[in-house]
C-alpha cells in the first residue's frame, strides 16, 4: 500500500469467544491465563452502575473529575496529578506522543511488557535494550547507568511488578535510576498483588517520574479499559494537551467509580489471587521440566526445559481449555541478541 508507512505488527491475545468456539466449550469453561485478567470480575456495584447509566447521548467528562477525585482520596495524591486513560496502554501511547520525536531513544529492560517496544517502533523511537539478569530477572542497574550515559535515552520504562515474571523494583534501585536524570515510567499495573505500596505519591517529589496504574487487573475491568497515570505537576499540563478529548467512555468512568466503592470485595479478590498464585507456584515447582519464577503479580513465568517443546505444551493445554501465553526471549548483552529459549507463562 503506497500510502501507508511500514508499521511493526503487535500480537494481541485472542478474545474469549474465539477460544470457546474453537473448542466448542462455553466461555465459563475456559481457563484464560494468557492476558493476566481477573477471573473473578468486578464487584457487583459495577453491574448496578452499568444498568443505571443515563445520558449516553452526552459526551463523557473529558477530565474524569469524579473518578480522579475518588482516586485522589484513595491514594493521598492530589487529583491535579492524575490523568485517566483508556487503559494504561493509552497512557503509554500518550507518553510517546508527548515526550518522544522520531530518532529519540527509550531504554527498555526485556523481557518485559512488549507494548513499550512496540510503541517505540510505531513512533520511530530507537530502543536501547538492557536485558534483565538471567538468574532472577532483576534489573542490571550498572548496565542501565552505562547505557544511559552512552545512549542518552529520554525515558526508561520499568514495570514493577514486571510482566512476564512478576519481579519488583525496590526503592534502592528506583532511586538510583531516578538519579540518572532520565524520565522514569514506573508501570504499576500489578502493584495491588505485590504487598507493596504504590509509588504514586513519589511524583510529588521526583520531577522525572510517571507512575501508571490500571483497573484491568485488580478491579476486573480489563474489558472496560480504564487506567491512569500519576504525573509531576511540572509535566502533567503537556499531557492534557495531547490527550484525546473524550478518551474514557461514560461506561468506563461509571464502572471504575463503582468498583472503588467496594474496597472489601477488591481486597478479598486480591487475597484469593495471591493465595492461588502461591499454590500453583508450589505445585509447578514440583514438575521436573518446569521452572516457575517467584512473582509479586497475579501471574508468573514458567521456564520450560530445553528438551521440552514449550509451544507444543501450550497447544496441549489449549486443547484442554487452558490458555497460556508463550514467549521467546534472549538474555544477550545490551543490544546483542543470542539464540533464544522458549518459555511459557
Ligand atoms: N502494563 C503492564 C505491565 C501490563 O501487563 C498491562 C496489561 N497486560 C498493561 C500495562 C496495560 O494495561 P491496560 O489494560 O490498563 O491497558
Amino acid at each position: 500500500q503506497p500510502h501507508i508507512r511500514k508499521i511493526p505488527t503487535n500480537q494481541p491475545v485472542l478474545p474469549l469467544e474465539v477460544f470457546s468456539s474453537r473448542l466448542g466449550k462455553k466461555p465459563e469453561e475456559i481457563i484464560k491465563l494468557d492476558a493476566n485478567e481477573s477471573p473473578y470480575g468486578p464487584p457487583p456495584e459495577v453491574f448496578e452502575a452499568l444498568q443505571d447509566l443515563k445520558h449516553p447521548n452526552i459526551y463523557p467528562d473529558p477530565e474524569c473529575r469524579q473518578l480522579r477525585t475518588a482516586l485522589a482520596k484513595d491514594s493521598g495524591l492530589g487529583a491535579n496529578h492524575i490523568i485517566v486513560g483508556s487503559g494504561a496502554d493509552e497512557l503509554i501511547e500518550m507518553i510517546f506522543r508527548c515526550v518522544l520525536v522520531p530518532g529519540d531513544r527509550i531504554l527498555d529492560c526485556p523481557p518485559t511488557f512488549p507494548v513499550y517496544a512496540h510503541q517505540a517502533a510505531v513512533s520511530g523511537a530507537l530502543l536501547v535494550k538492557v536485558p534483565r539478569k538471567k538468574s532472577d530477572y532483576s534489573l542490571d542497574v550498572q548496565l542501565i547507568e552505562k547505557m544511559v550515559d552512552k545512549e542518552r535515552p529520554k525515558c526508561v520504562f520499568l514495570a514493577s511488578p514486571n510482566n512476564p515474571e512478576g519481579s519488583i523494583v525496590n526503592d534502592e534501585v528506583l532511586l538510583k535510576i531516578l538519579d540518572m536524570h532520565v524520565l522514569v515510567i514506573l508501570d504499576e499495573a500489578y502493584i495491588e498483588f505485590s504487598g507493596m505500596e504504590s509509588r504514586m505519591k513519589w511524583v510529588e517529589k521526583y520531577e522525572n517520574l510517571i507512575v501508571l496504574r490500571t483497573f484491568s487487573k485488580f478491579a476486573g475491568l480489563a474489558g472496560l479499559r480504564v487506567g491512569y497515570g500519576a504525573f509531576p505537576l511540572s509535566i502533567i499540563e503537556h499531557f492534557w494537551k495531547v490527550k484525546l478529548t473524550y478518551n474514557v467512555s461514560i461506561t468506563a468512568q461509571a464502572a471504575a467509580c463503582a468498583a472503588l466503592q467496594n474496597p472489601a470485595y477488591l481486597e478479598k479478590v486480591k487475597v484469593a489471587l495471591v493465595q492461588e498464585r502461591e499454590r500453583l507456584f508450589t505445585l509447578l515447582k514440583g514438575v521436573p521440566f518446569l521452572k516457575p519464577s517467584p512473582s509479586y503479580a497475579n501471574h508468573f513465568l514458567c521456564e520450560v526445559a530445553p528438551e521440552m517443546d514449550a509451544e507444543k505444551l501450550k497447544d496441549d493445554l489449549e486443547s484442554m481449555g487452558v490458555f497460556l501465553f508463550c514467549l521467546e526471549f534472549d538474555f544477550g548483552s545490551a543490544f546483542a541478541t543470542r539464540p533464544s529459549e522458549w518459555t511459557a507463562s
